[in-house]
C-alpha cells in the first residue's frame, strides 16, 4: 500500500518519537516531535499524553502556524506553540524535537551552558549548547526563549526544564537530540572529576563549513548578527 504525503509525515512523526523514546531521551507523557508540511504554514506533532510504546500515526496532530487543528482526534502537544515559533523563524527547518533528557535537564536546572568539549558539537550543532532564560511552559514566551538560546545554531537548553533542537530532516533532528544528552552527560561527568578543558574557537574554523553546509538551518539574514 503506498501512503499519501500527509500518512507519510505522520508515520515520519511517528517512527522519530519512537526513535527518542528507544533511546531512553524521554518518558511516557513528555517531549514532543514535529515535522512541516511541505511549503504550507501546518506540521504534524505528537498528541498531549503522548504514549510513545502505542503510539500510531492516526494520533498525530495535523495543525495549522495559528495551532488550530485540522484533523479530528486528539489534542496536540501543550508545546506546540514553541514548534510553530521556530517553524515561522526558520523556513528551512523541517523538524523539531523537545525532550527531557536526564542528564541535559540536569544542567538546564543549574542553568549551565554545555561549552564546546568535542569538535563535533561544532559540526552538528553549530557550538556551544546555550540555557535559555526561563518560560513558563505551554506558553508563546518559551517558543521566544527558545529562539533566543539557539540563536543560529541547532540545540539549546531550556530553563529547568529540558532541550529543544532543530533540523533540516527529522532524521537530523532526532541525532540532534540524541547528542546533546551524550555531550550533556560528558560534561556533568567532567566536572565531578575535574575542571573539563574547553576547545579553543582556533581549532574549530574548520568545521565551519561542514556545520554551514551539512546542518545549518538558520536563515541567511543571521549570519551577520552573530
Ligand atoms: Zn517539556
Amino acid at each position: 500500500m503506498t501512503l499519501n504525503k500527509e500518512d507519510q509525515l505522520r508515520l515520519e512523526v511517528v517512527n522519530g518519537a519512537k526513535a527518542i523514546f528507544s533511546k531512553g531521551l524521554v518518558e511516557a507523557g513528555e517531549g514532543n516531535v514535529s515535522v512541516r508540511n511541505g511549503k504550507k504554514e501546518e506540521l504534524f506533532i505528537t498528541p498531549s499524553f503522548n504514549q510513545y510504546n502505542t503510539l500510531k500515526k492516526e494520533e498525530i496532530v495535523h495543525l495549522n502556524f495559528e495551532g488550530t487543528p485540522l484533523s479530528a482526534g486528539k489534542l496536540p502537544s501543550t508545546e506546540a506553540k514553541m514548534h510553530i515559533a521556530i517553524y515561522k523563524s526558520r523556513p528551512k527547518v523541517q523538524s523539531v524535537i523537545h525532550t527531557h533528557s536526564l542528564y541535559a535537564t540536569t544542567l538546564s536546572i543549574v542553568r549551565k551552558n554545555i561549552p564546546i568539549i568535542m569538535e563535533e558539537m561544532y559540526i552538528f550543532l553549530g557550538g556551544s549548547v546555550n540555557i535559555s532564560e526561563f518560560g513558563e511552559a505551554h506558553t508563546i514566551e518559551i517558543g521566544d526563549v527558545a529562539l533566543k538560546a539557539l540563536g543560529i545554531k541547532n540545540a539549546a537548553l531550556l530553563a529547568n526544564h529540558g532541550v529543544i533542537v532543530c533540523g533540516k530532516s527529522l532524521d537530523h533532528a532526532v541525532k540532534f537530540a540524541e547528542l546533546v544528552e551524550k555531550l550533556a552527560k560528558m560534561y556533568w561527568g567532567a566536572l565531578q572529576i575535574g575542571k573539563p578543558n574547553i576547545i579553543s574557537k582556533e581549532h574549530l574554523d574548520r568545521f565551519q563549513k561542514l556545520f554551514e553546509s551539512l546542518f545549518a538551518n538558520y536563515p541567511r539574514h543571521m549570519r551577520k548578527k552573530t
